[in-house]
């Protein structure tokens, strides 16, 4: 977290100012990764951790096997977890891992106390005033907070980043939508079994086979890539006007969703055309001095067997998505390969950017 923290020189927030913060599921996958990015973030300071009944009142250490590399607990092992209420665990900024049902539950009680919940489950990406957030891709609809907070009387807010298989998918049509526009979108994902959560799918299940059925995986991605894609006009979204057709797979990789896309795009450009689009594109200028933001958010790969989760999905942090294999596709005009950190990326990585683009707009002060 050092890097990001030199790298970072659009703020002049210190660590005597930081916001504080609180994680909840901070046991979990998802929260682990929360905990290990804002141990040191040039923003955010964490506050509270919480968690389920089962872990609250014990020391983090106690409640959760920590699973990722660099310092076990990133230094909280004996930091207490609360209850996930804001009587117990209320701050400014909430990230929130939580399941989509204890999510449904408790996310609009932060928001309601006035909170900035940034919402890692599926339970309010749908709805029509919560902004559906890929930075690069549709800055513009954090501006949905306004019609939220209108509707329904909350002090604070809630904003959600989307399935992880669907930011990987939104990283790869955005420029192609802004280049060129979108007609139709066929996508078939290979995900890694992080993205079940811990302990996941059982490894007799998963290892040596390829599993062609993730619950609602399908229904998430088709329905929230146009949400995402779509134009922010009179403080709502229009959708974008195009269909996704999406079919996901379970294989045996730790982390990194892999996606074969293919897309008909208006006027028919030539594979050179789109990578030579998908090299240029940095999105919304607003975002590349973010702490989090990589140093592109496309990383274009001309080797013939790239991008691979072994050897790409790590770089940057797990915050480039990985665009490969641009070539002519004979059904759809064209296709590509696509590779991005279903935990970085598509999870935590992602909802502290979300965090971080609502203070460089003045949405935290
Ligand atoms: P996980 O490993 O199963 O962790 C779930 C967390 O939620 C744990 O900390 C758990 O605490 C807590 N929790 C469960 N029930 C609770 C309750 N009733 N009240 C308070 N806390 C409760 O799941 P995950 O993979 O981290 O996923 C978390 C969220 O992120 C989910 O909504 C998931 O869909 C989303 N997401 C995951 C990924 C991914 O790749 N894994 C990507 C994008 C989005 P205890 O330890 O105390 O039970």
């Amino acid at each position: 977290m050092d890097s990001i923290k030199a790298e970072f020189n659009g703020d002049e927030t210190t660590a005597m100012s930081r916001i504080p913060v609180t994680i909840l599921g901070a046991t979990g996958v998802v929260g682990q990764r929360f905990v290990r990015r804002l141990i040191d973030h040039p923003l955010f300071e964490i506050g509270h951790l919480a968690a389920s009944d089962r872990s609250t009142g014990k020391a983090y250490e106690e409640a959760c096997a920590w699973r990722l590399d660099g310092e076990p607990y990133a230094g909280l092992n004996r930091h207490v977890l609360r209850a996930a209420h804001p009587s117990e665990a209320m701050a400014p900024v909430v990230f929130s891992a939580l399941d989509s049902g204890p999510a449904k539950e408790i996310e609009p009680l932060f928001a309601a106390a006035g909170s900035f919940v940034f919402s890692n489950a599926s339970a309010f990406r749908m709805a029509k005033d919560v902004p559906l957030l890929v930075p690069e891709a549709n800055a513009d609809h954090l501006a949905l907070v306004e019609t939220q907070r209108r509707v329904r009387g909350w002090k604070g807010a809630i904003v959600c980043n989307p399935n992880c298989t669907a930011t990987v998918l939104v990283m790869g049509l955005a420029p192609l939508q802004q280049a060129f526009g979108i007609e139709r979108v066929f996508m078939t994902s290979m995900q890694a079994i992080s993205g079940a959560g811990y302990p996941g799918v059982p490894s007799l299940d998963i290892l040596g086979n390829v599993i062609p059925f993730i619950r609602s995986e399908e229904d998430k991605v088709e329905e929230e890539t146009p949400k995402m894609l779509g134009r922010f006009k009179e403080g709502m979204v229009e959708d974008a006007p195009f269909a996704v057709s999406a079919m996901c797979h379970r294989v045996p990789v730790i982390e990194g969703h892999s996606e074969a896309v293919s897309v008909a795009l208006k006027g028919s450009p030539s594979p050179d055309r789109v990578a030579d689009v998908f090299r240029a594109w940095r999105g919304d200028p607003r975002v590349a001095a973010l702490p989090s933001a990589p140093p592109a958010p496309i990383r274009v790969h001309t080797a013939e067997d790239r991008p691979q989760v072994r050897l790409d999905v790590e770089k940057d942090g797990g915050m480039s998505v990985h665009v490969g294999r641009v070539r002519t596709c004979r059904l759809l005009g064209i296709k590509f390969a696509l590779l991005g950190h279903n935990t970085e990326r598509g999870a935590a990585g992602a909802s502290v950017l979300n965090a971080e683009l609502a203070h460089a707009l003045g949405y935290l002060a």
